[in-house]
């Protein structure tokens, strides 16, 4: 009798379905020890596995092991295996002789990228993926045309924060209740943290992400009724008191295997066709969901597993102590401050402040790309390298040379202070760039293209912002200001 092998991201129905004999988890303790990860995202993962574990009973042998290998190894009988999620895992499980099945859990069929892929000679505009796929999918489609006349309401979807607002004001998000296995997993972790065994980062706290597929449904629900109408306008904007704005949180369970994401953009679809939420808010939420998150899972097939080594800006530094550790008392930068406060809080911030954030002060300060991904893959409750390495190598961090994204995403403090509240209570002033109040942001900006350059005068969408550098009588100020700070804390 052949055994299903599932892996710890494999846990929704659609990993089992066809499948009538027995099934195996394995719960490799090598996993927590290899990386210092945030602690919510262990107890996430080992409650989701746990109560999967218990729902399927005695159908799954439910292994507790040091190494995946040594489970695996025992077994008698063939082991199948949906295929996994990263270069690694699919290493592992054709050297141990698993017959692997096809990718679940994800909208567009791998071989469906690869022939569009061929033919755009290199240049893989996820636009023209997305609607590729909404057609494919039939997804705010009529007869062939986009659903509310257009195909991107992006330009509706920009806003900063309602003037003067503390909060968007919408419902708050569906939250789990934790349980016997969560306290189990609490137990576990802390026995293993004081026998030195494993150690984390960020803060334990309640578990706020779905850990079984009724939990996840129920926040799919939650959002889709309460949250998706909103969910558009504001999407890029950053309140402090307001961590969630109208975001769906559902990342985690998607990529816990947990939900489907054609069921979950069927879902938002059905609320506007019903009226409950308008075109902009549910476009731009299927683009997140069927086009974003999709095609990010198959740049990274696509681009091959030494991807994650590309460094075209030759990044060689070093992530600061108070970075990794996620210490938000460390710095003065109001907004550094908060955004790491918050990762150790809940191991999850919207994309906002990952990108223009986190990700754009390591690309301004010249952080190894590997270490980036590394910090990102660990500190993050939805981190997995499948996502992780494009998001940083192409999206974030420009190391591709420019393959994912045509121009990098960094800014000055004057994007901040337009997209959040942060600078108001700032000691820094993102209109100053020299001096005792100079914005970390805005000085690293500049500081970064005239690092840059030469690379980018060539980028049409980068010349003009190289050009700016001419007019800065303080360049030669700010240039030395920024080496001197380098690293420290600002
Ligand atoms: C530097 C950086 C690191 C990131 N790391 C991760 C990560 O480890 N795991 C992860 O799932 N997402 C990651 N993202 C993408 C995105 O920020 C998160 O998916 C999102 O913030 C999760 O919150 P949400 O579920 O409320 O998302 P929503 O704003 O509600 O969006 C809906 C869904 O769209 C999908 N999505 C949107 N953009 C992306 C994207 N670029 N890549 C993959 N999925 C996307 C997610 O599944 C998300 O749940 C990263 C983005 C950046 C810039
Ligand atoms: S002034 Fe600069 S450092 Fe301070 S919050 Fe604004 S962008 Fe961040």
């Amino acid at each position: 009798m052949t055994t299903r092998w599932l892996f710890g991201d494999q846990l929704g129905p659609h990993f089992v379905d066809d499948h009538r004999g027995p099934l195996l988890m394995v719960e490799a303790r090598s996993v927590f020890r290899r990386r210092r990860f945030h602690r919510a995202k262990a107890h996430l993962v080992l409650s989701a596995m746990r109560h999967r574990a218990a729902q399927l009973g005695d159908r799954l042998a439910y292994v507790k092991a040091d190494t995946y290998g040594e489970a695996v190894r025992d077994l008698d009988g063939d082991v199948e295996v949906v295929h996994p999620t990263s270069y690694a895992a699919l290493g592992l499980v054709e050297r141990l002789g698993c017959r692997v099945l096809p990718p679940r859990g994800f909208a567009t069929p791998r071989e469906d990228f690869e022939r569009w892929a061929d033919g755009r000679r290199g240049k893989l505009l996820m636009e023209d993926f997305y609607r590729r796929a909404r057609l494919a999918h039939g997804v705010l489609v009529d007869g062939g045309d986009p659903a509310g006349g257009q195909w991107n309401f992006d330009h509706d979807n920009r806003e900063p924060p309602p003037k003067g607002a503390t909060t968007l004001g919408v419902s708050d998000p569906w939250w789990p209740t934790e349980d016997d296995i969560d306290a189990e997993v609490r137990e576990d972790l802390d026995r293993w943290e004081r026998d030195g065994d494993v150690q984390f980062i960020g803060r334990d706290g309640d578990r706020r992400f779905p850990a079984t597929r009724r939990e996840a449904l129920a926040a799919l629900d939650h959002f889709v009724e309460h949250r998706l109408p909103e969910f558009g306008a504001h999407e890029d904007a950053i309140l402090e008191g307001d961590p969630w704005m109208a975001h769906s949180l559902i990342s985690a369970p998607m990529n816990l295997g947990l939900l489907d994401p054609l069921e979950v953009a069927e879902r938002a679809e059905e609320a506007y066709r019903s009226g409950a939420a308008p075109i902009a808010s549910v476009e731009g939420f299927v683009r997140q969901v069927i086009g974003w998150r999709d095609y990010v899972w198959h740049v990274y097939w696509h681009m091959g597993d030494g991807y994650r080594r590309e460094n075209g800006l030759r990044a060689t530094g070093r992530i600061p102590q108070w970075f990794a550790e996620l210490d938000g008392d460390a710095t003065d930068a109001r907004c550094l401050s908060h955004t790491l406060d918050q990762v150790a809080t809940y191991g999850w911030v919207h994309h906002i402040p990952r990108l223009m954030l986190l990700g754009s002060y390591a690309l301004q300060r010249g952080w190894a790309p590997t270490q980036v991904t590394d910090w990102f893959h660990r500190a993050f409750v939805d981190g997995y390298d499948w996502v992780m390495v494009p998001n940083i190598v192409g999206m974030s961090q420009h190391a591709d040379g420019g393959r994912m994204m045509t121009k990098p995403y960094t800014s000055g403090g004057a994007y901040i202070n337009t997209m959040s509240d942060h600078c108001g209570s700032c000691r820094f002033d993102p209109k100053v760039r020299v001096g005792e109040n100079a914005c970390p942001f805005s000085a690293g900006y500049w500081w970064f293209l005239d690092r840059h350059r030469e690379t980018f005068e060539a980028n049409h969408r980068m010349s003009r912002a190289v050009r700016g550098l001419d007019r800065l009588k303080d360049l030669a100020e700010l240039v030395e200001q920024e080496d001197r700070r380098g690293n420290r804390a600002p």
